[in-house]
């Protein structure tokens, strides 16, 4: 049994077949791509500029250079001031979306969370009659692993 994938492109709302679950189509993706070859190209000949010159001087939307500068698209390239808020704390990174220390407490409390809920779900299914509910031990699964 073969489900056929199909989806409509987040952009141009155009029905297309993704590959390996792209939200665009191959139009929009290689209107993408020529934005993304112009901010490359536009930087590698204006070198020293900062980040709004290279929106302004290129004409490419903020959105995708910035997109670009958050997947390290520029790093140790001559683009200036490519720099940005970790979305957690404050602190000014360079890409990414979360600072180096937030990655880790991130990755780190998604993994006590994942362990604290595998645990009480096996506490919970090996003694069903201790009064408490599955829930009741989910949300307590989730307290402790946010108080941590
Ligand atoms: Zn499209
Ligand atoms: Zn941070």
């Amino acid at each position: 049994m073969t489900k056929l994938n199909i989806r409509n492109c987040a952009r141009c709302k155009r029905i297309f077949v993704p590959v390996s679950g792209e939200k665009i189509c191959p139009d929009c993706r290689a209107a993408d791509i020529e934005l993304e070859e112009r901010v490359k190209a536009y930087v590698r000949d204006h070198p020293g500029i900062t980040v709004n010159q290279l929106i302004e001087g290129s004409g490419v939307p903020g959105k995708i250079v910035w997109r670009m500068i958050m997947q390290g698209q520029f790093e140790n390239s001559s683009l200036r001031d490519a720099k940005y808020p970790c979305a957690n704390c404050g602190k000014i990174i360079t890409r990414g979306t979360y600072c180096v220390e937030c990655a880790d407490k991130l990755k780190t409390n998604a993994q006590k969370f994942a362990a604290a809920m595998n645990s009480k779900r096996k506490r919970a299914a090996e003694k069903e009659s201790s009064g408490k509910t599955f829930s009741d031990s989910m949300y307590d699964a989730m307290d402790s692993a946010r108080n941590r």
